[in-house]
């Protein structure tokens, strides 16, 4: 609530015009029963044609007066909660891109995904319905009890009762739809997921002839998004029938005890058509502040997500200590995804030097994908400790496993705005990277760079990590699409280069000329050396180069 609260206060003037102007509104709209009632009283019974005429013009002059603050309140209002929403979607998505990598792992894109779009689209239909109606709808409750009131003291009581009868009603209403529209966003991330999945992995999908089986799966979580939806729907449709069920009951009570006033001469006749109609008002907005609040329910449940996105707390980045004589040098890391004891890296000692080059090799799954993030600062370790040479984190180009592009040229990918990084730079990363033979700096990729094979992709972001010429470059397995000859020359040109490296792989091929290589099983560093050395020291390794050599020769 205080979340949407100081946002409101960014447009203090618009959302304090819009309600006050539907409180103009309704004053005139209170008054128009009245003048009918004197129409019928003065004008009609008494044969006074010319009350009529002065009276109908009375009642358009209203109408166009109550019309105009309308428009002013309504424009307001759209006006404040538009602007309102986009200054929430700006702020949390400006958050969500400083998020650690860990955090959008742990919280899921389509969760972040339906936050940033739905979510806040509830906030804005949730705010422009309270601008308009807030203080509108009880103003015109009250208003008309009161001008009940004013007629027949007596008779107002009927309407204290049926107004007291369906708050009950559409409080109990309102505390059984809450938890049921909750489910529903819930059920609805679920579907976002499914979609999401779907739609990427496209193709793998009809290349497996998955296609029946991924339908029924999207099909069950539509599903059950289906039966809640029902429920929520279900809940909130057995409201207005209610409300109008009551309303007309003390309608029929209203007339019949108004005929008898109007016998004894207590009331006149143009009252009890006044009276009818105030009956009418309060039924008319009690609907609409009903929708109100299932609105506003909504849109707090919203805007508790959007909240726990925009305002997360992040644990303090990590320092790095000072170390003598290394780049960077981690000491004793561990590292959990899930912040248990399941760890993906487990008391990992490394150095790196400047101009080295270090290899990390191992199975899949062994860690070592972990391990390239934690150097690149992509995750902080869950524990022990880094330190890097002046005691600040050295200059990082990294190279994901999974390749990222963006529709745009492609010396914009390579720079990605990056200041102090000319067009000699890209065109000589495209060089390094072997990217030049397909790639002008020109050339223009479609989304994600689907325009391109996986070799192809993958040398842009080698391109795009080498441009900045970095004190570190990490490529996680970064050659693995690339065709044997493209992959040699590139490895070459890597070796040529004198920024340290960190060259990840599974083949031997790649990480034999590194200075040092690693090898990691199960997140445990089991042996390190060089290439030579590793031969004769490490079982692992040697298995590896064996059945690698034999497949190479086959
Ligand atoms: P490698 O790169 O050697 O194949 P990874 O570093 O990718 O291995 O994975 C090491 C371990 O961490 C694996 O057991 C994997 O299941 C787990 N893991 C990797 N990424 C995540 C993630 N985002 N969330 C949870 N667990 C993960
Ligand atoms: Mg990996």
């Amino acid at each position: 609530m205080k979340f949407i609260l100081d946002y409101m206060k960014r447009y203090k003037i618009q959302c304090l015009i819009g309600p006050l102007f539907k409180v103009f509104e309704v004053v005139f709209e209170l008054l128009v029963p009245m003048i009918i009632a004197n129409i019928i009283d003065k004008g009609i019974l008494k044969d006074d044609t010319s009350y009529i005429k002065h009276s109908v013009l009375l009642l358009i002059l209203f109408s166009i007066i109550g019309f105009s603050c309308t428009l002013l309140a309504q424009y307001m209002s759209a006006y404040s909660a538009i602007n309102i929403c986009s200054d929430i979607r700006e702020d949390t998505f400006g958050k969500v891109l400083k998020y650690k990598t860990l955090d959008i792992d742990r919280l899921g894109t389509s969760r972040l995904l339906t936050t940033l779009t739905s979510d806040i689209n509830q906030i804005q239909t949730g705010i422009n319905l309270a601008l308009r109606l807030l203080l509108r709808s009880p103003f015109v409750v009250l208003g008309a009890v009161f001008m009940a009131f004013l007629y027949s003291p007596k008779i107002s009581l009927l309407y204290v009762a049926v107004v007291v009868i369906l708050s009950l009603i559409i409080g109990m209403n309102f505390k059984r739809s809450i938890p049921a529209f909750k489910k529903v966003r819930n059920e609805l991330d679920q579907v976002v997921t499914e979609t999401d999945d779907g739609l990427t992995g496209v193709r793998v999908i009809r290349g497996f002839v998955q296609t029946e089986n991924e339908t029924k799966v999207f099909k069950e979580h539509t599903d059950r998004l289906n039966k809640f939806q029902k429920i929520s729907a279900k809940i909130t449709t057995v409201l207005n029938p209610l409300t109008f069920l009551t309303i007309n009951l003390f309608i029929c009570l209203l007339i019949y005890s108004g005929a008898v006033e109007v016998q004894v001469g207590a009331l006149t006749s143009g009252a009890v058509v006044a009276l009818y109609n105030y009956m009418n008002q309060i039924l008319v907005e009690l609907i609409k502040f009903t929708n109100l609040i299932i609105q506003i329910s909504r849109a707090l449940a919203c805007a508790n997500r959007v909240q726990s996105v925009a305002e997360k707390k992040f644990d303090p980045d990590i320092e790095a200590k000072i170390s003598e004589d290394s780049l960077i040098t981690l000491k004793g890391v561990s590292f959990s995804y899930n912040g248990d004891d399941n760890y993906a890296l487990k008391d990992i000692d490394l150095s790196l030097k400047k101009g080295e080059s270090l290899g990390i090799i191992g199975k899949t799954g062994s860690g070592k994908s972990t391990l390239g993030a934690i150097i690149a600062r992509a995750y902080d370790p869950t524990s022990g400790e880094i330190s890097c040479s002046d005691g600040s984190f050295p200059t990082i180009g990294y190279t994901m496993q999974k390749t990222r592009l963006f529709s745009g040229t492609v010396e914009y990918n390579v720079r990605l705005d990056r200041e102090g990084i000319s067009s000699d730079d890209v065109s000589n990363a495209l060089k390094i990277s072997c990217a030049d033979d397909f790639a002008t700096p020109e050339k223009e990729l479609t989304e994600s760079g689907k325009n391109l094979s996986g070799g192809q992709r993958q040398r842009l972001n080698i391109a795009r990590s080498l441009a900045s010429s970095p004190d570190i470059l990490i490529l996680d397995d970064a050659t693995a699409s690339l065709d044997a000859i493209t992959e040699n020359k590139l490895i070459d040109n890597i070796s040529k280069l004198d920024m340290a490296r960190v060259i990840i792989s599974q083949k031997i091929k790649s990480v034999k000329n590194c200075d040092k290589i690693i090898v990691l099983d199960d997140g445990v560093i089991v042996d390190s050396g060089d290439h030579e050395s590793l031969l004769s020291t490490s079982s692992i390794y040697k298995e590896m180069y064996i059945l690698q050599t034999k497949e190479a020769n086959t």
